[in-house]
């Protein structure tokens, strides 16, 4: 891992003895999307917009991971573009990073320490992924590729910290790719391995637990063979459960890797 490495190379650490403890999260279904440049961030985030205004408080707490703060306020922003006729429905949704003012952090940190607190959604940088615990969050977003698999497997590890079922979702463009590390790059390329094998092989540690294809990912999901499958449909992330205006997600195959519109997410 190279986060390690280059530790070990900071404190001039020769023959040193790694004690790794294996980062499997057996209660979180890991899902992983990739999607134009050019979707505007409406239709990427529908599934959310429609949850909100349906659930209300009662919605599932989501943490979405962006790479940039610029991302984050442009995610906000469309969030609150899309309630201005039920502006009441902005309160469930906060930013989280450093340009954050200090009161407002003071409030997000409170909110979040409480299972069922008034914030559903959390729009945040890496910031957030160090020093707080946050409490009740049945749902990971990564929206971008993290830069390297420690991010990662701390950032969606932040859901599910109460053991009950949660999910994790990296929803990515090509060209995000680019600049990550190469065990990133293997999880993002992959479409036939395993995502929780992937990620446990990059630190040499396998599966805890015996996984139930339903609740592992996106990939093993696929091998139930059993027809109108009810465990299939609870446990899909709701991300493909709503039905989007005019999104035909199956197009998705052609490569736009250097067609970039204004709807560029930075
Ligand atoms: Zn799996
Ligand atoms: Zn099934």
């Amino acid at each position: 891992m190279a986060a390690r490495t280059e530790l070990q190379r900071k404190f001039c650490m020769v023959d040193c003895l790694e004690i790794i403890q294996n980062p499997d999260r057996h209660n979180i279904k890991l899902f992983l999307q990739c999607v134009k440049c050019s979707m505007p961030l409406d239709d990427i985030f529908y599934f959310l917009i429609v949850l909100l205004r349906e659930k209300k408080e009662l919605s599932d707490r989501f943490l979405i991971f962006c790479p940039t703060i610029r991302t984050c306020s442009k995610l906000f922003t469309m969030f609150r573009i899309n309630f201005k006729n039920n502006m009441k429905l902005i309160d469930y949704i906060e930013m989280y990073h450093s340009k954050t003012p200090d009161d407002v952090k003071e409030y997000v940190r409170d909110d979040m320490s409480k299972v069922n607190g008034k914030i559903r959604v959390l729009i945040a940088t890496s910031a957030a992924g160090m020093g707080v615990n946050f409490k009740g969050v049945a749902n990971t977003i990564n929206f971008g590729c993290p830069r390297d698999m420690d991010s990662f497997v701390q950032q969606y590890g932040r859901a599910g910290r109460d053991g009950g079922n949660a999910m994790s979702i990296l929803i990515f463009t090509k060209r995000d790719i680019r600049s990550v590390d190469d065990d990133m790059k293997l999880y993002v390329q992959n479409e036939s391995h395993c995502r929780r094998e992937t990620i446990l092989s990059a630190y040499k540690c396998k599966p805890l637990t015996d996984r139930n294809v339903h609740m592992c990912c996106d990939i093993c999901a696929k091998k139930c063979q059993v027809k109108d499958c009810e465990e299939c449909c609870v446990s899909q992330h709701p991300f493909y459960n709503t039905k989007l205006p005019a999104y035909d997600s199956t197009s998705s195959d052609d490569d736009d890797d250097d067609v970039y519109s204004d709807a560029e997410w930075d």
